[in-house]
């Protein structure tokens, strides 16, 4: 079958829906792409902000990596502080490929990027168009409620859930999604200054118990990050604040999908996993899933998605569980014992060489087909 004569629709234009529907669309398919919101993510929410090299290297042959690179902070150092020390630092830098480990871009920059590359071929998202329910994952029927309220039933070849966390589509088809949540909430305040910031590095001050992280959205914008309620009140700025830009908290679950595939029906993104923001995973992997989905149905091979995938998932969760228990733990003896430990482990090669494996993105098997990826 020709690719454009596959009629696939795209449920949700987060960065997983429009990453899986360009990469299509330079395949020469032509999906339909559905948005229950009435645009992307606002500019000013900075949401998920790290880009990884695995996402640069995916995100290069539609030309997205040229544009994110025009307008991310690349990001070179990554350092621990407690009580006024530097305890650890990573050069991020050192990893091998042309990007570095991470470039920092809020999530609604890098939407509008992925929006502006999908129009040059002709592919717009329906935006205000609700997923309602989905019929029989094997031929699947898809009911839509537009803008105006009307309904439509559609049937598709495929259909591919990027809608997200609280996915209409997984949940119609009877995929679980168990899990478990952690206690304590996180915190994010992003603040603009009147005077230039430093926008190379990030860091983590240990305030044991809790942490406040601080990373750069820009050159003249920072997000702190926290597990204590009350951590605005502990910044110590590094200029005059013009602008407390946004503000958020959640609940940090980690929960996968039962399968990623069920039919033809098949879950990228939040819709088949979330996890704690540690290690900048949580949008990378979505957009890695979307690079593979659209790969494997130019193949004719999307049958094998959910093996392919699963076991980048299941890593991914297990690191980013590991590293968030760093960074919450409670009891004093652990915090003494990690804040000794530390130090010596950034210093072994064979550990800093690991870590930074994996905030590249770079410890799940590379795309085939991408000569030269690492
Ligand atoms: C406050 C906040 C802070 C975050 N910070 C970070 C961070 O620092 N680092 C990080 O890696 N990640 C972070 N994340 C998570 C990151 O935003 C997600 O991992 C990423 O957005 C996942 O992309 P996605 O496209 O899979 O899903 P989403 O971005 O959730 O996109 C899903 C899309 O589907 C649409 N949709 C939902 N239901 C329907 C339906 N029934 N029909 C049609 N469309 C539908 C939604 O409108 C949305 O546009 C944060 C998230 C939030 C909310």
């Amino acid at each position: 079958m020709a690719a454009g004569h596959r009629n696939i629709l795209v449920a949700g234009a987060g960065a997983s829906g429009l990453t899986v529907a360009l990469e299509l669309a330079r395949r020469g398919f032509r999906p339909r792409v559905v948005d229950s919101d009435a645009g992307p993510v606002p500019p000013e929410e900075s949401r998920a902000l790290g880009i990884n090299a695995r996402t640069l290297t995916l995100l290069a042959p539609s030309r997205v990596t040229d544009a994110i690179l025009q307008e991310a902070q690349r990001l070179e150092q990554f350092r621990i502080v407690s009580g006024g020390k530097v305890l650890a630092a990573l050069d991020t830098t050192r990893v091998p490929g042309p990007y570095g480990a991470l470039h920092a871009l809020s999530q609604g920059h890098t939407e509008r990027l992925l929006l502006g590359k999908l129009s040059d071929f002709e592919v717009e998202p329906e935006w205000q168009t609700t997923v309602v329910s989905v019929e029989n994952p094997i031929e699947p029927r898809v009911i839509l409620r537009k803008a105006d309220g009307s309904v439509e039933s559609a049937a598709f070849d495929i259909v591919i859930a990027a809608d997200g966390a609280h996915s209409t589509v997984r949940k119609a088809v009877g995929i679980g999604f168990p899990g478990d949540a952690l206690e304590s909430s996180f915190y994010i305040a992003d603040f603009r200054y009147a005077a230039p910031i430093d926008p190379h590095f990030v860091e983590m001050q240990l305030v044991n118990p809790g942490i406040i992280g601080r990373l750069p959205v820009d050159r003249e914008t920072l997000r702190y990050i926290s597990t204590l309620p009350d951590f605005e009140s502990r910044i110590v700025h590094p200029a005059p604040v013009a602008e407390r830009v946004w503000a958020s908290d959640f609940r940090i679950h980690f929960r996968h999908a039962e399968t990623l595939s069920k039919g033809k029906v098949f879950l990228v993104g939040d819709a088949g996993h979330i996890h704690s923001p540690a290690g900048a995973r949580g949008m990378n992997l979505g957009i890695e899933d979307a690079c593979w989905l659209a790969w494997l149905i130019s193949e004719g091979r999307e049958a094998d998605y959910a093996r392919l995938r699963t076991p980048a998932m299941h890593m991914v969760l297990k690191q980013t569980r590991q590293l968030t228990s760093l960074f919450t733990m409670n009891n004093p003896l652990a915090i003494a014992i990690r804040n000794i430990a530390m130090p010596v482990l950034f210093r072994l090669p064979q550990f800093s060489r690991k870590l930074l494996r994996g905030v590249s993105g770079c410890d799940t098997p590379p795309p085939p087909w991408i000569d030269g990826a690492v």
